[in-house]
């Protein structure tokens, strides 16, 4: 099995991965454009809603009529004065046009409220409508006081002889009229001009709001899309990170690092896995116990940085000349053992026999000296029914202690007098 720690070092944590970000000049623009939209959005509105009331508000013709209704009833009552001086008006129509026009003219607490806003709006019409009063009346005042029919005449006579003054006031009064209608008629236009220049403005600033923000919104969600692809990502490095990290501390819990077989404990649980699969489905199983000879000599001639090498040599050979099915294992120190599924006795004795072989093929180099060789003894025993792993190894362990008793870089097998080709060595 290929070592993590060696051939595949773990990979860096990966990166955190950049959160979602906008230019702050971004917000800074976006913000100064949504406030000043807003303000000017108020200002337009509240503008625009004052010249809609004063548009809506009669006032202007009201002043029209005002003054046209003066000026036709001193015609009126010129014409009624002319017909009394004529004979030929009827006795009450000089003070009825008299009163109506006093009407107009004289305010009162009821008077129609255009009739004061004139007033008030027009000093100098006030001015013009007072001179009309002090005419009017003085004549008004002598007809309901005063004989009926002499009073007409006289009051008549007089109001031929002020026509032409009466006239000019009125004419001047609608003059006045109009030349304040065009005055405030223009000042209301400029008023309306700068509502709706404000409101250019808005909508000017709401269209490029509107571009700012789908900009704005475009770029967030192409930022959001390589967020999400970079999550991705990192979740998937994390995760294969992980996934590694947690084999190879697996392959670390199970593994002897200096061979890089496997530890006794992973061993063991490997072989408690076959006895359990032998015990359900008879097929052969054998074990190999195997021990370095005269192991500690060669650690205390060379040092045991090159015992270490030994052992990693054996176990390499270990691994080239044994199956991959079989499962290998360094019980400690310079013992090794081997369980080999669907092999019998005879065919682990001659594996074992191999295996001596090579082991007394390798070459150990020395550093500055001729490269040292070793040897190695071969304990073998065969699974049977009901026996437990802990009995197989302590077999194979007696027939490896025999091994060594017998002279040791040779094969014995449990419980037989079979004798190994290695015997000869
Ligand atoms: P025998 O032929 O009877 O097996 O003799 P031996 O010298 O090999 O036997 P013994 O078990 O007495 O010696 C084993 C030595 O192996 C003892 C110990 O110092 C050494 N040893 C155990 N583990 C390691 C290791 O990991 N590295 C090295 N270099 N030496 C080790
Ligand atoms: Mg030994
Ligand atoms: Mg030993």
């Amino acid at each position: 099995m290929p070592s993590p720690s060696r051939h595949h070092p773990a990979p860096a944590p990966p990166p955190p991965p950049e959160g979602l970000r906008h230019p702050r000049w971004l917000t800074v623009v976006l913000s100064a454009l949504l406030i000043s939209m807003a303000v000017l959005t108020v200002l337009a509105t509240v503008s625009l809603r004052d010249h809609a009331r004063e548009l809506a508000e009669p006032r202007l013709n009201s002043d029209f009529l005002v003054s046209y209704q003066i000026a036709t009833e001193l015609n009126m009552l010129i014409d009624a004065a002319r017909s009394v001086q004529a004979r030929e008006g009827g006795t009450g129509e000089l003070m009825l046009r008299l009163q109506l026009l006093a009407s107009l003219i004289e305010p009162v607490p009821t008077a129609p409220r255009a009739y004061t806003q004139l007033l008030d709006s027009l000093p100098q019409a006030r001015e013009l409508i007072e001179q009309l009063a002090r005419l009017v009346m003085p004549w008004l005042a002598r007809l309901q006081t005063a004989v009926q029919e002499q009073a007409d005449r006289e009051v008549a006579q007089d109001i031929l002889g002020e026509a032409a003054m009466l006239r000019t006031l009125s004419d001047r009064l609608v003059s006045l009229v109009h030349r304040q209608q065009g005055n405030i008629q223009d000042q209301n236009r400029l008023r309306l001009h700068g509502g709706f220049y404000k409101l250019e403005w808005t909508i000017a600033g709401l269209i490029t709001g509107s571009i700012v923000l789908s900009v704005w919104l475009l770029i967030l969600n192409h930022q959001s899309r390589q967020f999400g692809a970079k999550l991705a990502q990192a979740n998937a490095r994390l995760e294969s990170a992980v996934a590694q990290r947690t084999h190879e501390l697996a392959w670390l819990a199970n593994t002897d690092p200096l061979t890089e077989l496997k530890n006794r404990r992973a061993f063991m649980e490997a072989g408690e896995a076959l006895v359990i699969q032998c015990r359900r489905y008879p097929y052969p199983l054998s074990a190999l116990l195997i021990d370095i000879d005269h192991f500690k000599s060669i650690n205390d001639r060379y040092g045991h940085h090159l015992g270490d090498t030994a052992i990693r040599r054996v176990a390499d050979a270990m691994t080239a000349t044994l199956r991959e099915t079989d499962v290998t294992g360094r019980l400690g120190g310079e013992e090794f053992a081997v369980l080999m599924p669907h092999t019998d006795l005879n065919a682990a004795l001659r594996a074992a026999e191999r295996l001596r072989l090579a082991a007394a093929d390798l070459r150990i180099p020395v550093p500055g000296q001729e490269p040292i060789n070793l040897t190695i003894s071969i304990g073998v025993a065969d699974f049977r029914h009901d026996m437990s792993l802990d009995i197989l190894v302590m077999h194979a362990d007696l027939a490896l202690y025999r091994a060594k008793h017998d002279g040791r870089n040779r094969v014995r097998a449990f419980g037989t007098e079979l004798s190994s080709p290695g015997d000869a060595a």
